[in-house]
């Protein structure tokens, strides 16, 4: 087989790469291990745990209603097999209509896992039709999108499906009595939430000394006191795990080292989120010696995503952090772009994270945090969710909006949100940073009231000392 471009991984890096390459008119084969379309996020990430989260808000919005507003639903009964069900039928209509897709852009998707043999040729391993016969592809340009997979420490392989990587969690098997997560990280705390709402006893281990490290620290707060509710205040910070192991009850036995937690404990489950490991190994990458890997096996490339090779380009997680699908997905496309001669820059600073747990935390461009530690002179402008009539209204005054700008030229450096629907919000701070936007430009922009979306308003009111409905005056410079 003999291709203009060849794509390796149909997640969301690798399926957006080969439909653009397609629409520009190249002749594009994606090979994929598994067959079907999606990769990580949509098989088993981002969506089934959207699924999944969708129906934890639920349960913890009609308990919220009995104990808040004395309107009561009665105890929920969970049908889990009805649920994995529907799940399920989530990533199939997803994954069905990605491969619709392809067939229509004429990609041709080969069922096989690849490796490179030579700058231009890969050999194909797998025993699957669609596997042209000589079993290579000879290429002019290649994508490497691989992916990641989770992290699973050695000491953690116990050989027991009751210690599960955010694959098994999200398949769902029961609801266990008892669950340890360990680390407090995105993957942690979401999976965390969907299994305390549906009646778990979730306890979190967790090695540093907070939630969601790579946040600021005013957006983790709300996150965390809720937590410390759901969770029923069993998170062990600064804690380390010393060893799991099976016990003789069919539980697994977990032992600490901490100052909040300490000796051992027996769970019905254990999920390990200790984050994730690019797929960059097995690719045969030690037949293009100019190609390098750096020592978490990402591989190393230029502003134009070209590795060492210059007709090979990497993207997503197998690039390097943020490990988000849709920094894949944009990185495919430029990646394209590249190939294709246009003049193009994929600039990273305005890529927004999310994490979906109750209150979502979402940022988007500088964070105080990185202002901080690289010195760059920076202005907060927060605004409280208590004076949001909106938020007053859903009962969810706990939430903060808040901008980082430069003070000397008011541009807008980054911006951070904790609070119900802060995923949805954060689109406009990406906006706003990606257009080079002054705090200005979002006071004067009318946002409907009563929305959660004022807040972003109200924020860069804040910057000028005259948001509405809080009384914060702008401080006088010095004399
Ligand atoms: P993470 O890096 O977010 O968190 C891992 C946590 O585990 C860290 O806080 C770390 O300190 C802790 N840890 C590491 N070793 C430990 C140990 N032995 N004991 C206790 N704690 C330990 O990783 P993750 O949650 O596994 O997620 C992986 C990646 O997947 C994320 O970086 C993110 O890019 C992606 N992801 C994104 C989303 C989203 O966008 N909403 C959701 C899930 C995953």
């Amino acid at each position: 087989m003999q291709t203009q471009l060849v794509v390796i991984g149909g997640g969301p890096g690798g399926y957006a790469a080969a439909f653009l390459a397609a629409d520009e008119g190249l002749q594009v084969v994606l090979v994929e291990a598994e067959g079907r379309l999606g990769g990580t996020c949509l098989l088993r990430g981002c969506i089934p745990s959207k699924a999944l989260l969708h129906v934890a808000r639920v349960v913890s919005e009609t308990q919220e209603m009995e104990h808040d507003w004395g309107v009561s639903f009665g105890t929920p009964t969970i049908e889990i097999d009805k649920l994995r069900e529907r799940k399920n039928k989530v990533i199939d209509t997803l994954s069905g209509g990605l491969g619709g897709l392809a067939k229509k852009r004429n990609v041709t998707i080969v069922k096989a896992f690849a490796k490179f043999e030579s700058a231009n040729t890969l050999s194909l391993e797998g025993d699957d039709p669609s596997i042209p016969e000589g079993g290579k592809i000879h290429f002019e340009n290649a994508i490497i999108a691989t992916g990641s997979t989770p992290a699973f420490p050695g000491a953690f392989n116990i050989g027991s499906d009751r210690v599960m990587d955010s694959t098994g969690a999200l398949d769902l098997k029961d609801i266990p009595e008892t669950m340890l997560v360990i680390g407090g990280g995105y993957i942690g705390l979401e999976m965390g939430t969907v299994y305390a709402n549906m009646g778990t006893k979730v306890s979190v281990v967790e090695l540093q000394d907070g939630l969601l490290m790579g946040a600021d620290r005013d957006l983790v707060r709300p996150l965390a006191k809720r937590l410390k509710s759901l969770f029923d205040d069993r998170i062990f910070l600064n804690t380390k795990v010393g060893s799991v192991s099976k016990s003789g009850d069919d539980k697994v036995e977990v032992t600490f080292e901490g100052p909040s937690k300490f000796g051992s404990e027996k769970y019905d489950r254990v999920l390990i989120s200790v984050g994730r490991s690019p797929s960059t190994r097995n690719l045969g990458l030690e037949n293009l010696p100019s190609i390098q890997t750096d020592q978490r096996g990402f591989i190393v490339h230029d502003d134009n995503l070209q590795t060492g090779m210059e007709n090979i380009y990497v993207i997503g997680d197998a690039a390097g952090e943020p490990m988000l699908a849709h920094k894949a997905n944009h990185e495919g496309r430029h990646a394209v772009e590249v190939i294709l001669g246009h003049a193009t820059t994929f600039d990273k600073r305005a890529i927004p994270a999310v994490v979906f747990t109750d209150p979502e935390i979402a940022w988007a461009g500088l964070t105080v945090e990185e202002a901080k530690r690289d010195g760059v002179s920076h202005q907060v402008v927060a605004y409280p969710w208590a004076a949001s009539g909106r938020a007053q209204a859903l009962g969810r005054t706990e939430g903060m909006t808040k901008w980082v700008v430069d003070p000397e030229t008011e541009r807008i450096l980054g911006c951070g949100i904790v609070g119900p629907n802060a995923g949805e919000l954060i689109a406009e701070a990406a906006l706003a940073i990606e257009m080079g936007c002054v705090v200005r430009d979002i006071a004067e922009t009318v946002h409907a009231h009563p929305t959660l979306g004022e807040t972003m308003m109200n924020a860069a009111e804040v910057f000028y000392g005259t948001a509405t409905e809080i009384y914060k005056p702008k401080k006088k410079p010095a004399k």
